[in-house]
């Protein structure tokens, strides 16, 4: 059921469980807590649409590698940041939950193997395919190879897509308004968190509407899921978890480094490394470090993608994909004449390609020459106490004091990007499959200079905010425990990517969405006289 909070009368709501913020986190929480007898509720910010009032709340100020507006990089409506979230699913793999010795700060106190059942519902939460990301099995099923690459420092990683992206707000709008249990308000901004010092609980939180009408959520449990910015704000705000000075510390981001090119013959594209439709699942190839190189190396992760022209056959698989399935769901995608038009133009194409006198010269396909592709990358950030979120004294709509964004990169992070570059670049040529360019001449000494580099190559953020309020069993270097439970608190949970100790290389929202499964099985089990409706 959804209730406004600018419409209702109610001044005090009693729950079991209290959810903060309505993303990828929060929904899934909401909705794998339904069923068990419990009265959920769930605090949204927004509305059902993106409204500019609301959204100023996420403005803040920006004072270290220069970012994008922070209002810019998250979206505060129902749904969340899933409302333009481009779909890319990946897990993170074994090693990166380990402690590394060259990595400061590194170590997860839980393992790729707790998460496992997770991600299995992940999967279907964010509407991907099976658990599986062995590139081997899906470039045989492809019937196209990978780079013969041999026993060579790289190996083929994939990740799948959501296509069209999930889009948590309206795939489960429906869900969230027929579960019983479940009651969502909406304009509902958590500006109070309270809690007793006495008994370490928090007891109850306070809503605000922008007009000013308040609300008080009283529940046994409390979840914070508002995005790796807005969870240490919302706790820093109350001077919450805060007692050794981690909150907000540690943010990461995925870098981008743009300007490497690969020159290739022009066969790649019979290859697998472009966006592909296998069986129904969206996949997409590059290529990364072996584990055993990341660690002798002594660097950290990163992705290395070949930005691929389409050939006309994976326009038309992609776009009858998208059409299929959003019609099989009963929906019209937004983007339907677009698709449409693509079908037709390709088929077209690919009908007149079987003429070779009126093939295009300009696709990727023929023979002989080298063709120039971009390579981009992305890569893991070392977790890096400098790195962080603090309060301003600006003051948003709400009276609440606006967040100060500080992102830092280390020398490490750095290095990483360029020493994965110069291995890339070495095995392509050695496979003799063509060449790779990497950026500025004087490199070596350009890349042992942190500021020199992002005077010649900007390192771009990937809109992932992660690690502000990250996991650990020692409340001196983190803010949640292994069940994500805020350190000095006896019922106050944190879900999202701030809890993220380290953060590979991957998108982080299937790590997000199977956090919260694991989260939501942990809430239930604390209502062990509840018994299932
Ligand atoms: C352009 C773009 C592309 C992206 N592409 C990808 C991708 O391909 N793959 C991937 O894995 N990730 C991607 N992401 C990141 C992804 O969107 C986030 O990881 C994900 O949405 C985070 O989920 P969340 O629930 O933690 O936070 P959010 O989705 O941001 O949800 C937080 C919710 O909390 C609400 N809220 C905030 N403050 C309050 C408050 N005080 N009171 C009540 N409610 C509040 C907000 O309104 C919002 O609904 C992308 C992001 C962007 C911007």
């Amino acid at each position: 059921m959804f209730i406004d909070a600018r419409a209702t009368d109610q001044k005090k709501i009693e729950s079991d469980i209290c959810i903060v913020g309505a993303g990828a986190a929060g929904i899934t929480l909401a909705l794998a807590l339904s069923g068990k007898n419990l009265r959920i509720i769930l605090l949204e910010s927004g509305g059902f649409e993106p409204e500019p009032d609301t959204q100023a709340l996420y403005t803040g100020a920006n004072t270290g590698v220069p970012y994008y507006p922070l209002e810019s990089t998250r979206l505060r409506y129902f749904g969340g940041t899933t409302g333009h979230w481009g779909g890319a699913c990946w897990p993170l793999q074994a090693h990166e939950f380990e402690r590394r010795d060259w990595v400061p700060h590194s170590g997860w106190p839980i393992t790729r193997e707790d998460l496992n059942p997770y991600y299995v519902k992940a999967q279907e939460t964010c509407e991907v395919g099976p658990f599986n990301y062995d590139a081997e099995h899906w470039s045989e099923a492809s019937d196209q190879p990978e780079l013969p690459l041999g026993d060579s420092r790289l190996l083929t990683s994939i990740y799948q897509s959501s296509a069209p992206p999930t889009r948590f707000g309206s795939r489960y709008r429906e869900d969230i308004d027929q579960a019983g249990d479940i009651r969502a308000l909406l304009h509902a901004n958590v500006t109070q968190i309270h809690r007793d010092p006495l008994s370490q609980t928090v007891q109850h939180v306070t809503t605000r509407t922008l007009e000013g009408k308040t609300l008080t959520v009283n529940s046994r449990l409390f979840v914070i899921a508002t995005g790796g910015m807005e969870n240490p704000r919302l706790l820093l705000l109350n001077d919450i978890g805060n007692q050794h000075d981690q909150v907000g510390r540690y943010f990461m981001e995925h870098i981008g480094i743009p300007k490497a090119t690969l020159l290739l013959a022009k066969d790649v594209n019979t290859l697998f490394y472009k966006r592909t439709s296998i069986n129904g699942t969206d996949i997409r190839a590059g290529l990364s470090l072996r584990p055993e190189v990341i660690k002798k190396e002594q660097i950290l992760n990163t992705w290395i993608g070949f930005q691929l022209k389409a050939t006309p056959q994976s326009r038309l698989a992609h776009s009858v994909d998208t059409l299929k399935s959003s019609i099989m769901n009963g929906d019209i995608p937004d983007d339907f004449v677009h698709h449409l038009k693509t079908v037709l133009r390709s088929m077209r194409q690919i009908y007149r390609d079987r003429d070779p006198a009126e093939s295009d010269d300009d696709e990727l396909g023929g023979t002989g020459e080298l063709v120039e592709i971009p390579v981009g990358q992305q890569s893991e950030q070392s977790p890096n106490p400098l790195s962080r979120v603090t309060l301003g004294d600006q003051l948003d709509a709400l009276g609440q004091r606006k967040i100060v964004f500080d992102w830092r990169l280390t020398e490490l992070d750095y290095y990483s990007i360029r020493r994965t570059q110069e291995i890339t670049a070495a095995e392509i040529g050695k496979s003799d499959l063509g060449r790779m360019k990497i950026p500025n001449p004087k490199e070596p000494e350009v890349w042992q200079h942190p500021q020199r580099i992002s005077e010649l190559a900007q390192p771009q953020g990937a809109f992932h905010h992660m690690g502000t309020t990250r996991m650990s069993t020692d409340p001196q270097h983190g803010v949640v425990d292994s069940d994500c439970k805020v350190h000095g608190t006896k019922n106050l949970y944190m879900a999202g990517s701030s809890v993220f100790p380290t953060c590979g290389y991957q998108n982080p929202t299937l790590t997000i969405v199977a956090m919260a499964h694991r989260l939501a099985e942990h809430l239930a089990a604390q209502f062990p006289e509840q018994e299932p409706t």
